[in-house]
């Protein structure tokens, strides 16, 4: 119990901040809560069961919690973005974390591409914030990076004209420690007021690497969860160090699958290479036909596979709510959790983990936990989209619901207090 003091007295702070008595020293400034968005990459929902995660333990024991659904494909990407903008991937524009636009011929998305018509799908909330007047800080997260709406202009070199960035944010760099980001953060809300932001986004990508290269089950995969779970103890130290009240959701982007080279679909074993072009693989393959191998790369894909199913993207089953976007490629593969598409079989051992499954996986249930002064200990909820997340922020933030989301903040108002009590 000692250990788990000084975070005690920390919820207290979030949940609501200090009232000085008339005889005590001059008060500090009385702080508005502050809306932090963390997001912990590949922090599958069950790992907060482990009982190695004190910080968040006692977050969501105080507060709230579920096991959210990502949106399909359950990648970084497209779900970082549908968690800003409310949107699932096939609505917000970014389909994966790599692929192509027949409105940009020759042009590639990466996970390191800014320009803004890749991203202008849907509106991320700190846009929408910055247009209301409300500052805004992000300490990653992707497409945080973009002047967002902004025009490219490729003569006489590639540049940006106009478009909306968060009013503070930084260039992405893995090299930036876990500690640091926290420090930046911290740094952010030791302003003064007039210059301190509202909205903070926060992202810790060490629990998915580790996921990547040792598997969910394994010893360093837990060392990764209990460090960040000691990164998120130093923010809520910080922030009651700061006499700063919070309201922090803190969400994953997925889960993580374990996965082995003894379960690996060899695509050039299925159709004829000279067939199709693969764009992205590994959980999902997309694939475009060779100018006229259509119907015979249907005929070889489109069948019963062990392990795998292939679509026309126009058949892709309704609930993943995917392939009507023009940058999904024409035929769409997805390999049963646990197994993957390559090229052609491996030649080497591996195991370790993977994501980018169907979204209903167990596996690929995200993080949810959320505290502060607007959340009720209402504990665990039960589960629900990741597009509801952006509904919850503009609440938070007061800002109006969009008119053309996905999602909506139904399964939050059980345990959200009243806009005054906030
Ligand atoms: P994934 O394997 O799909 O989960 O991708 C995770 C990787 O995405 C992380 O290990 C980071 O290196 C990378 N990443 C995360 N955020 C960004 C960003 N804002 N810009 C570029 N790369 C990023
Ligand atoms: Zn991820
Ligand atoms: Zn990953």
């Amino acid at each position: 119990m000692k250990t788990f003091a000084p975070l005690f007295g920390a919820i207290a702070l979030l949940a609501s901040p200090a009232t000085a008595k008339s005889d005590s020293p001059p008060s500090p400034e009385r702080r508005e809560p502050v809306v932090i968005l963390v997001s912990i990459d590949g922090f599958r929902a069950d790992y907060l069961d482990r009982g190695i995660t004190p910080n968040l333990s006692t977050l969501a024991a105080s507060g709230i919690s579920a096991a959210m659904r990502p949106s399909f494909p359950s990648k970084t990407f497209p779900n970082h973005w549908a968690l800003v903008t409310g949107k699932v991937p096939d609505r917000n524009g970014i389909v994966a974390n790599g692929f192509e636009d027949p409105a940009h011929p020759g042009e590639k998305f990466t996970m390191a591409s800014d320009e803004p018509y890749w991203w202008d799908e849907a509106e991320p909330i700190w846009v929408t914030a910055e247009k209301a007047g409300i500052h805004t800080a992000t300490m990653f997260w992707p497409g945080s990076n973009v002047a967002w709406g902004g025009t490219l202009v490729k003569q006489p070199w590639k540049t940006v004209s106009g478009g909306i960035r968060p009013r503070d944010w930084q260039q992405f760099n893995g090299a930036v420690s876990p500690m640091q980001r926290v420090d930046a953060v911290l740094d952010w809300l030791r302003r003064p007021a007039s210059n301190r932001p509202k909205f903070v986004t926060l992202y810790f990508d060490q629990v998915d690497t580790a996921g990547h290269r040792h598997g969910p089950d394994d010893a360093q995969t837990n060392a990764a969860i209990t460090d960040v779970d000691g990164d998120i103890g130093k923010l809520v130290a910080g922030l009651r160090e700061l006499g700063q009240p919070a309201n922090l959701i803190v969400v994953a982007d997925h889960g993580m699958a374990a996965v082995s080279s003894d379960r690996v679909i060899a695509l050039d074993t299925v159709a004829d290479p000279s067939l199709y072009k693969l764009g992205e693989a590994g959980p999902f393959a997309a694939l475009t036909p060779t100018e006229g191998d259509d119907e015979k790369l249907a005929v070889a894909l489109v069948r019963p596979h062990e392990h795998m199913q292939c679509w026309r993207k126009q058949d892709i089953p309704a609930r993943l709510h995917y392939g009507r976007n023009p940058r999904i490629a024409p035929f769409f593969c997805l390999a049963e959790p646990g197994w993957q598409i390559a090229a052609t079989s491996p030649d080497k051992a591996s195991n370790g983990g993977s994501h980018g499954y169907d979204n209903a996986a167990p596996e690929m249930a995200a993080l949810f936990v959320a505290n502060g002064p607007a959340f009720a200990p209402r504990g665990k909820l039960g589960s629900f989209d990741n597009v509801d997340v952006a509904p919850l922020l503009r609440d938070l933030l007061h800002l109006p619901p969009a008119t053309d989301g996905d999602g909506s903040d139904a399964p939050f108002r059980g345990a959200l207090r009243s806009p005054t009590k906030r």
